[in-house]
């Protein structure tokens, strides 16, 4: 089957060369481990990164937000779909909207800036504009909020980062040479800042669960939500309930997981399994050992340019 234009932007963008992968945490229910990190670098990525990282940050920066101000009501904006949703329907709800980005941005702006460093281009906060970013993610939502933050150059689901890999297949198209770091039992390594925790990002509920809220609110003040037709109700009850003090939504069935563009057809209970055999197996071959550490974000922008 013939590319379509976008992706055949996409492979030249590869072919330059500094092309740096951004592959969404729901990668797992579509692609398997680690071959996925050889597909990515054999057609072209020079490095392929998590967004465990900006998972952790952005879950840091939220903690700090809502101990600051518990009294206030706060809506997580990982998700574009709700953020729109919210921004249209419901004006009267846009000021509880989290004004930080999703991992997507805020991975986006730092690779660009961590790779400046690692690279020894000179510094001064400034980002690389000549490196590019493509997230690779299952929905389409996504590359709106990628052109409009103007952060992240490109965005790709999952069925057309396989039309891609097809297209080498039909046309054997040889893999570029590449290299990459290896994990302790050997398996190919993603480049940096792993944080195994945050790995579940994509189900529902899982900035909640990972968000260590409990020093600042008790679990009677956090709701959870997934797919828009349950939002309003949602959204309703908060402002019914002043207690609630934290709305987790994903618009989604199950999540990021759920997005009708994921290629699996596995039921939601099988793609949720694969998520967190991914997290375990990553925790046993201590994946974890690269850290990210908060200080490598000083000087990246959180702010969140979709609200
Ligand atoms: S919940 Fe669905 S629409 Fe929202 S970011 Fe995840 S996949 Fe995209």
């Amino acid at each position: 089957m013939p590319l379509t234009p976008e992706l055949e932007n996409i492979i030249n963008i590869l072919n330059e060369g500094k092309t740096i992968c951004l592959l969404a945490p729901s990668f797992p229910v579509d692609f398997a481990y680690p071959q996925i990190v050889i597909d990515l670098k054999g057609i072209g990525f020079t490095k392929v990164v998590e967004l465990t990282y900006a998972a952790k940050m952005i879950n840091m920066h939220y903690h700090e937000l809502i101990k600051k101000d518990p009294t206030k009501q706060w809506i997580c904006t990982n998700c574009p779909t709700v953020v729109k949703y919210i921004t249209n329907k419901y004006p009267q709800h846009k000021d509880k909207l989290i004004d930080i980005a999703s991992p997507m941005v805020i991975m986006s702006r730092f690779v660009k800036k961590a790779y400046e460093q690692s690279e020894g281009v000179p510094q001064g906060g400034k980002y690389w504009p000549d490196r590019k970013t493509v997230f690779v993610w299952p929905c389409l939502a996504k590359k709106m909020e990628a052109k409009e933050s103007g952060d992240v150059d490109e965005a790709i689901t999952f069925k057309e980062l396989q039309q891609i890999f097809d297209h080498y297949k039909e046309n054997n198209i040889p893999y570029k040479e590449f290299s990459f770091d290896v994990t302790e039992s050997g398996d190919a390594d993603f480049d940096k800042f792993y944080n195994d925790y945050t790995k579940v990002f994509p189900l529902t509920g899982a900035v909640a669960d990972t968000l260590h809220y409990r020093d600042v609110l008790s679990p009677d003040q956090v709701l959870v939500v997934d797919e828009i037709k349950h939002l309003d109700a949602a959204l309703d009850y908060m402002e019914k309930n002043p207690n609630i003090k934290f709305l987790d939504p994903l618009s989604c069935p199950g999540g990021c997981i759920g997005w009708p563009w994921i290629i699996s057809l596995a039921p939601t209970e099988e793609r949720v399994k694969k998520i967190k055999a991914y997290r375990d197996h990553c925790k046993k071959n201590k994946m974890g050992s690269k850290e990210g550490k908060a200080e490598y974000m000083d000087g990246v922008d959180f702010d969140n340019k979709i609200i």
